[in-house]
């Protein structure tokens, strides 16, 4: 992990942070990629489902969402009706929370004030916009961006593999 420095990391070291941590998990990009396919991806190497749910509470223009761990099982909620882009975007952000392991600034008395008719004895973990510190959000927001940036990027040069092997054939077929 990154040693935090009191002046805050550039986004470029942040960027590479992301990408090391995408490498030291081994995770693999969904194809095609969604949000939710990356989630089923880490879900199974951590053999702890990751649940999403869509709820009409939050913020929809909000770049973070919101992480519920409990015993059992992690849940991310999103604003219902964000655009694709957009969930798959606050989703990705959830995660990075997630896998860097973001303990966030506020604690249980937090959780017990956003969230009092749920058990503290089941909910590890509440965290969302405001809860964490700076560096977490930026290290969070880099993560989506990256991952997001590396799945565009991936569709891309697939797409034009795609068109080679349409190109020989037609090749093949003028010859
Ligand atoms: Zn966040």
């Amino acid at each position: 992990m990154a040693p935090r420095s009191k002046t805050a990391a550039s986004t470029k070291s942040l960027a590479s942070s992301a990408r090391a941590k995408l490498r030291e998990l081994t995770l693999e990009l969904p194809s095609p990629f969604s949000a939710d396919a990356l989630c089923a991806v880490v879900s199974r190497q951590r053999n702890r489902p990751i649940v999403i749910l869509e709820v009409d509470n939050v913020d929809a223009d909000a770049p973070c969402g919101l992480w519920i761990e409990t015993d059992t099982a992690d849940y991310v909620m999103v604003a219902e009706g964000a655009t694709k882009t957009h969930r798959d975007h606050i989703v990705l952000h959830e995660l990075a929370h997630l896998l860097y392991d973001h303990q966030g600034a506020l604690g249980k008395d937090y959780l017990h004030l956003s969230f009092p008719n749920l058990s503290p004895a089941v909910i590890r973990r509440a965290l969302g916009r405001g809860s964490y510190d700076a560096h977490e959000e930026r290290e969070a927001e880099v993560f989506a961006s990256v991952v997001m940036e590396l799945a565009v990027r991936e569709q891309e040069s697939r797409a034009v593999g795609h068109d080679r092997e349409v190109l020989a054939t037609l090749r093949d077929i003028f010859e």
